[in-house]
């Protein structure tokens, strides 16, 4: 749940002379000027509005700005114009797009990252690719590299298919103890096309891609 709304910060106080409460009839009411901002978890987003208000320090009467008569709203609108609005009042802001510009340039680090490893795929790379063939939602599988010989990778597939991406393999899946020889043109396709999702290299055992499992012929049916 995202808490947000909005709050507001005094910016500056001062008293205002020769001013009478309309409640009390005292003469010691100070101006407050203050900054409505927007908030995202209490943080401040950015301010909105800059307003005024009259408030007795005798009996705590407030004056809203839009109620403030003439001749005294000149004296507060002068000294509201002098109060600059605090740049932390835009830090949530300043955080959005600092976010935002370090996750745009670690993705486009990482996908710079992942065609140098194609281009010069290495003996245990893991490839996670869509297949636009599959038409259920499991559409998601891996392979890795076996071998690298001359213009050929020796590749082994993943038993599990996967409904989305995925950078660990279920405990139960492992790539198959079997090989199968395609040419690195064809893992090129599939980058172009848009069907190579990712390319993992140098990763941890946590991954599970160490995982092997043995295959089995499918049993032959209608004999
Ligand atoms: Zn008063």
């Amino acid at each position: 749940m995202i808490v947000y709304g909005w709050n507001t910060k005094i910016l500056k106080q001062a008293p205002l002379e020769n001013y009478e409460c309309p409640n009390c009839h005292q003469n010691q009411s100070a101006m407050v000027i203050y900054a409505r901002y927007v908030h995202i978890f209490w943080l401040p987003v950015f301010p909105y509005k800059k307003t005024a208000t009259i408030v007795c320090a005798h009996c705590n009467h407030e004056t809203e700005e839009k109620n403030i008569t003439l001749g005294t709203k000149e004296v507060i609108q002068k000294l509201k114009a002098t109060v600059p609005l605090p740049i932390y009042l835009f830090s949530g802001t300043a955080l959005i797009v600092l976010a935002i510009a370090y996750f745009t340039y670690a993705g486009r680090k990482d996908s710079e990252r992942e065609q140098a490893y194609l281009k010069d795929p290495h003996v245990g790379d893991v490839y996670l690719v869509k297949s636009k063939e599959e038409k259920s939602q499991y559409n998601h599988y891996l392979m890795k590299v076996r071998k690298v010989q001359g213009d050929s990778l020796w590749v082994s597939y993943s038993s599990f298919n996967y409904n989305g991406i995925v950078s660990k393999l279920d405990p139960k899946d492992g790539f198959y103890n079997v090989m199968y020889a395609i040419h690195k043109d064809g893992i090129l396709k599939l980058s172009q096309s848009d069907e190579m999702k990712k390319v993992f290299r140098d990763y941890s055992s946590y991954t599970g891609f160490d995982q092997e499992i043995e295959y089995h012929e499918p049993d032959s049916v209608a004999k």
